[in-house]
């Protein structure tokens, strides 16, 4: 059966490594809507040069220009048997548009879906964010302070120079969370009156998260 995931929680909540780790693990396709818009900004697409004017500020880009993005992946035929989705959605507008779009793609055999909320104590998200680093090439994610790479700034597995993020530094990160508990957050919400929300304690070491999401995805 089709295996749909999207994942909820606040910025550096641990989303995208164990999300990068999930796709591996299923062999899915990791459709990350923050690294696809940075993607667009790095080609100076029409798209790119719209999104920059949000994603700098820390707010939402507009959902029209998402939702396309997101509505052409899932059609996708690497995505025929499930789809690990991080970063979308993010709004109750957006969630009501990706159950179209799967309604549209799964037809009458609807997929078993399932919304992962990462609980996590607030206090260390800032750290995490200033700290922060990604390969450019792998998607990898690295901490200067509590995951770093074996060598100073490169990425283990591709050996190429690790990248920080042009939206993490702490005036925009403090944006990006008053972003998340005003329109995301509300989703927690709207799945668990769906009855497709299931509650992950994300405090703890990758390795900690990672069983407990494993329970979630095998249950
Ligand atoms: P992320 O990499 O998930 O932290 O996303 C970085 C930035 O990309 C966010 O702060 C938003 O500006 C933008 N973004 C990512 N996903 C979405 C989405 N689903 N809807 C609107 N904006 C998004």
């Amino acid at each position: 059966m089709k295996q749909e995931f999207i994942f909820l929680g606040p910025p550096a909540c641990g989303k995208g490594t164990q999300t990068n780790m999930l796709s591996e693990f299923l062999n899915f396709p990791h459709i990350d809507t923050g690294s696809l818009l940075r993607a667009e900004i790095a080609r100076e697409s029409e798209e790119g040069k719209i999104a920059k004017q949000f994603i700098d500020k820390g707010l939402l880009v507009p959902p029209d220009l998402v939702g396309k993005i997101i509505a052409k992946k899932l059609g996708e035929d690497s995505c025929k048997n499930g789809y690990v989705l991080d970063g979308y959605p993010r709004s109750l507008e957006q969630a009501k548009l990706l159950d179209e779009i799967n309604k549209n793609i799964d037809g009458d055999s609807p997929a078993s879906f399932k919304a992962i909320y990462f609980d996590i104590d607030k206090n260390i998200l800032i750290e995490r964010i200033i700290h922060r680093q990604s390969c450019p090439k792998c998607g990898e994610i690295y901490n200067k302070k509590f995951k770093p790479s074996k060598i100073e700034n490169i990425c283990d597995k591709c050996q190429v120079e690790l990248k920080t993020r042009a939206d993490d530094n702490e005036e925009i990160a403090k944006a990006r969370f008053d972003t998340y508990y005003r329109e995301t957050a509300p989703l927690i919400e709207f799945y668990e009156n769906k009855g497709t929300l299931f509650k992950l304690d994300a405090n703890g070491t990758i390795d900690e998260v990672w069983a407990r999401l494993m329970k979630i995805v095998k249950g």
